[in-house]
């Protein structure tokens, strides 16, 4: 039977060592907070809204929502993103995705504060990430996945590591981690031919693609640890993940469960991320 990498233990972990440095903050007067955006009542947004609400609170980090309507346009988030930027009181910012059609996701991202950038989304939080440097914050989510690996006592250096998806938020910042931790990084997307050839070859199989039940026998093989990190909606409705934990889960060294996997620790990452955007801000 394999090793169940559940989330919790990380998260907590993560958070006990966030205690003394968020004590320290506030004798020195700053409560942490982060601000949340979020347009409209996506179920995925409102699902991590209350998920980072959650995280923050156990952590004893404030948060403070900010919604708009569906409706709403570039100017009045923008409008909003300038408010947190310029909220002394404010130390990290979370926009919320999926965001309307009509508004600049873009234009948004780039006005918000580098400093405030928690979840990674600016060009100088994601160079930072791919040049090795510490400018900014890394994606959460990416962050959340080493993390992972390395509370379980994963080795990185020299492992073979198969990412499927190559997104700006999981994917490719994940890549950029590993390769700076010295693995071996092959990362796949919908064009790639035969991902589960190139999945077999791995020590470590993570899947990020939003595709339930998509990573099956075929790809994975008896030594391989295998982090799930996709969050859909299975056939009878529960969350699942990309793999179909049932037929994979006996086959592999280690294995990541959704739920009370991944995302578990990407809020507990969250958390430290506004602890030192807070701590920086001195
Ligand atoms: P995304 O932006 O839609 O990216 C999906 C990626 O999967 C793309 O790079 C796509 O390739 C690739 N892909 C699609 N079909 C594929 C296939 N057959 N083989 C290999 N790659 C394939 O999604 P995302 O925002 O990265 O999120 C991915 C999943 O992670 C979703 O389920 C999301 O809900 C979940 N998620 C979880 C957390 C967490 O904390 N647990 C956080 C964020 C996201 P192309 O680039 O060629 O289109």
């Amino acid at each position: 039977m394999s090793e169940l990498f559940t989330g919790a233990p990380v998260a907590k972990a993560i958070r006990a060592s966030l205690e003394e440095r968020i004590a320290l903050l506030k004798q020195r007067g700053r409560e942490p907070c982060l601000a949340i955006l979020r347009c409209g009542e996506d179920p995925g947004a409102l699902s991590y809204e209350r998920a980072a609400i959650r995280g923050c609170e156990l952590a004893g980090i404030q948060t403070r929502c900010i919604a708009l309507p569906w409706t709403a346009d570039t100017e009045e988030l923008l409008h909003e993103v300038d408010r947190a930027n310029g909220d002394s009181a404010i130390h990290g910012i979370l926009v919320l995705r999926p965001l309307p059609r009509q508004i600049d996701t873009q234009r948004v991202f780039r006005r918000l504060r580098n400093d405030k950038d928690v979840d990674g989304i600016t060009v100088p939080s994601l160079a930072g990430v791919f040049v090795g440097r510490d400018w900014g914050f890394a994606p959460c989510t990416a962050e959340a996945c080493v993390a992972m690996l390395d509370h379980y006592g994963v080795p990185l250096s020299g492992s073979r590591v198969v990412i499927l998806g190559r997104s700006l938020i999981v994917g490719r910042p994940l890549s950029m981690l590993l390769c700076a931790r010295d693995a071996t990084v092959t990362l796949c997307h919908s064009r790639t031919p035969d991902p589960a050839f190139l999945s077999r070859q791995a020590d470590i199989l993570i899947s990020a693609v939003g595709k339930a039940g998509m990573v099956d026998e075929g790809f994975v093989h008896s030594g391989q640890i295998v982090l799930d990190v996709g969050v859909n909606e299975g056939i009878d409705g529960n969350i699942c993940g990309d793999v179909a934990f049932d037929r994979v889960s006996p086959l592999v060294r280690a294995i990541s469960p959704v739920p009370r996997g991944v995302g578990t620790v990407t809020t507990a990452i969250l958390a430290r991320h506004v602890v030192s955007a807070a701590e920086n801000l001195f």
